[in-house]
């Protein structure tokens, strides 16, 4: 079996209503797939977190070295991608790409063998998880607080047991907004905050502080993730645990802030971190430090169906009869090709959402969508 051709599928869908995290603009939803043929004609699927063009050239970047490859070679085509641009790129694009390239991999492998990643992975612990709904990001033209409220009061009547909701625009307003939230969902929803690392840290201990009293479950990215001294005195002066990872990448990548234990839960990103190859190291390291993992996920169903099989395979930690089980990220905002890429939606049931039992991710691609969702311009 050999691998035949790498291919970047680009798409984009330009929202009516731009929308900010606090350190990024949203006027477009803009993200690329990976697709890898093979010469028996398996095809496999990936997805590459962060800016899609520029991912799209490391994949292509990659693809030389891909072509004739054995494609259920995970391992050793990891080594040999990371290798070749390992001088220039032990962090960013080159693994957000090669992510991409290994969860492809990883699809053939499953189809190969007929039987989903998760039980490649070592087997299926669940059969399905349930969902918190991210988004209450800050739209243009409207009341933050009050459109914040309304937002997470609607997940929690479609049946979503917890809301992540986007600060990081300063401490007195972010107040106001977790307030009104938490008055809008009642005592019993789970609510998490993300400042995606868009305070410093004494904003960030002084909003941990003032906070903690409207129970919120995690405090995430509430500094730039190059600051791990800095995340280990938010962790140490405030109550609430610390989340961060999506920006983190490989095992190499996660080593420190796992073993100084500068956060309570790592998120490593499928798309990000390294694909399924380096998910699972991390995942192992975390069970070393004792660290909770939860997943990020950002992007299309070839990304949360990724993210399902991974979280499938998890080792409760610890084992027991009633072990806590990992939550799945479920972006709600503004992007109608997430789930139209596939012929069948991963969408939740009353906030749940079942894990595929079919080959590989367990998904099927609908290039009528790719089509129709096409970057156009080049
Ligand atoms: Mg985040």
């Amino acid at each position: 079996m050999k691998i035949t051709a790498v291919r970047a599928h680009l798409l984009e869908h330009r929202l009516s209503v731009p929308f900010e995290s606090a350190s990024m603009r949203f006027d477009r939803r803009l993200h690329v797939l990976v697709e890898i043929v093979c010469d028996d004609g398996t095809i496999g699927w990936g997805e590459c977190l962060g800016p899609a063009k520029a991912n799209a050239a490391v994949v292509e970047t990659y693809a030389g070295w891909l072509i004739g490859e054995n494609p259920l070679e995970t391992e050793k085509i990891w080594a040999k991608l990371y290798n070749a641009l390992r001088d220039q790129g032990q962090r960013g694009l080159t693994l957000t790409a090669l992510s991409g390239i290994d969860i492809a991999l990883w699809d053939i492998k499953g189809k190969h063998f007929g039987v989903p990643v998760s039980t490649l992975l070592g087997g299926r612990f669940r059969e399905s998880v349930r969902a918190y709904a991210t988004g209450s990001f800050k739209r243009d033209g409207v009341n933050r607080v009050e459109d914040n409220a309304k937002e997470a009061a609607r997940y929690r009547a479609e049946g979503f047991h917890a809301s992540k909701i986007k600060i990081g625009f300063g401490v007195a307003e972010d107040l106001q907004v977790i307030r009104a939230v938490r008055e809008a969902i009642g005592p019993d929803m789970r609510l998490m905050i993300d400042a995606n690392h868009g305070y410093g840290v004494l904003e960030a201990i002084e909003l941990g502080r003032k906070a903690a009293e409207y129970n919120i479950d995690w405090f995430e990215e509430p500094v730039v993730p190059e600051q791990l001294a800095a995340y280990r005195e938010v962790r140490a002066k405030q109550p609430i645990p610390v989340a961060g990872g999506e920006t983190w990448h490989s095992r190499w990548g996660m080593k420190e802030p796992l073993e100084t234990r500068a956060v309570d839960i790592i998120q490593p990103d499928l798309c990000g971190v390294g694909g399924f190859t380096e998910a699972r190291r991390v995942a192992d390291f975390a069970s070393i430090h004792g660290v909770r993992v939860v997943p990020h996920v950002w992007g299309t169903a070839v990304q949360i169906a990724a993210a399902l099989q991974f979280m499938a395979s998890m080792v409760p930690d610890p084992v027991r009869t009633n072990p806590v089980e990992p939550i799945l990220e479920f972006d709600r905002t503004d992007n109608p090709y997430r789930q139209a890429i596939v012929k069948t939606p991963l969408e939740h049931v009353n906030g749940v959402v079942s894990i595929p039992n079919a080959p590989g991710l367990g998904i099927e691609i609908n290039r009528d969508a790719l089509a129709e969702f096409r970057l156009k311009e080049a």
